[in-house]
């Protein structure tokens, strides 16, 4: 099946899960319900999904207010771009809060010490107790209008750093929404890009090893063509899962393309780095599929890993090449296979590896 024939149908699929939500909800069929139930159906918004399915366990519907509210947080056209912006411009409005706050503090700290001279300049030329007196609770009062003053700006500050911190969490969600896959939760390609860069600068300065993994999926189009692109979705969770619980902390797992992951591993030589890559080649091989809805045996998909490892003079991309070599290799050897650049194969022409 072409591309496009590929995308028509799991673009139908979509549709018709739609379709069949709008129907049995009851609901207008009008483009904003629809783009909920498209969005649903194509599970890329998982905090979307999960608020859908609560309302509905809750309420057993969705009101037109529920609707509203699910559109504005998670579809409305550019709800990230909004999102920062809101945040953006409130940290503004904050700061010009403080700064004004500030100001005034600044402004009477100063009448204070004006008021201070002018009195010590009274007590100089005061003759009598009762001129004393007045002088000193005048004093006194000045003090606790400054202390009044002072308490508020503290009280006003203790506010604002509740209020940025706050903000800065919004902003770091907006930041790691922005930079994560939505159909497996992975680092999306973005942060992949960003995140190589860096790694092989820091190996570099640091003198540390650095390797990669890029994996496919072996016929991937095939299984699609069998079981349907919602299904295949789903194996894309679950081979994102089985890539994520075979790496550590400091290792950046991410969906490079369409059925294709890649692993970044600091500190890592090839060898560690070919072990890690075979232990998610045998977590996905021992995977029996089956479909939830029908409880249909779907067999087993199979990964194919290339392994490469950061050599002096390295780009981003050269490295990516290498390890994209090394995955081809593996295709070309019969898939469901781990091979890295001192393979010969590797290197070996294509065409003598086809007569062998
Ligand atoms: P190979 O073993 O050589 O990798 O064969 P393949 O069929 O996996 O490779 P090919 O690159 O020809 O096809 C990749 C297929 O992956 C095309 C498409 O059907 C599927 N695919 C890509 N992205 C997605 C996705 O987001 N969801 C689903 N369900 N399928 C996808
Ligand atoms: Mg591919
Ligand atoms: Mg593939």
């Amino acid at each position: 099946m072409s591309g496009q024939a590929d995308e028509h149908e799991r673009t139908m699929a979509f549709a018709e899960i739609a379709l069949g939500q709008i129907k049995a909800l009851r609901q207008p069929a009008i483009p904003r319900n629809y783009e909920i139930w498209y969005a649903y159906a194509t599970g890329y918004h998982p905090s979307l999904n999960q608020k859908i399915n609560e309302t509905l366990t809750n309420n057993g519907t969705l009101t037109e207010p529920d609707l509203d509210e699910i559109y504005v947080a998670y579809l409305s056209p550019a709800h990230l771009t909004d999102r920062i912006d809101s945040v953006g411009s409130k940290v503004k409005d904050e700061i010009e809060q403080v700064m004004a706050m500030i100001d005034a503090a600044a402004g009477s700290a100063s009448t204070y010490t004006e008021s201070l001279a002018g009195m010590s300049e009274k007590i100089g030329q005061s003759k009598d107790r009762e001129g004393l007196r007045a002088i000193v609770e005048s004093l006194v009062q000045t003090t606790k209008e400054m202390e009044a003053s002072n308490q508020r700006l503290e009280e006003r500050l203790s506010a604002s750093k509740a209020e940025i911190n706050v903000l800065q969490e919004n902003l770091e969600a907006v930041r790691t929404e922005s930079l994560t896959d939505p159909l497996t939760q992975l680092a999306n390609r973005k942060f992949f890009d960003i995140t190589l860069e860096a790694a092989i600068m820091d190996a570099t300065r640091n003198n540390e090893p650095l390797s990669l993994l890029l994996t496919d999926i072996d016929y991937f189009k095939k299984f699609n063509d069998s079981y349907g692109h919602l299904t295949g979705d789903q194996v894309l969770r679950l081979v994102a899962m089985s890539v994520k619980q075979n790496v550590k902390g400091q290792d950046t797992a991410a969906r490079y393309g369409g059925e294709e992951f890649a692993i970044i591993l600091p500190n890592t030589v090839l060898r560690s780095a070919i072990t890690v890559a075979d232990h998610i080649r045998r977590a996905v091989m021992t995977k029996e599929l089956m479909k939830r809805s029908t409880g249909e045996h779907l067999g087993r998909v199979t990964v194919s890993i290339g392994v490469a490892t950061l050599r002096k003079g390295d780009s981003p991309q050269t490295l990516i090449e290498r390890t994209d070599a090394c995955l081809y290799a593996a295709k070309r050897h019969g898939r469901n296979r781990v091979m890295c650049e001192t393979d010969p194969e590797v290197s070996a022409p294509v065409a003598a590896m086809q007569v062998a």
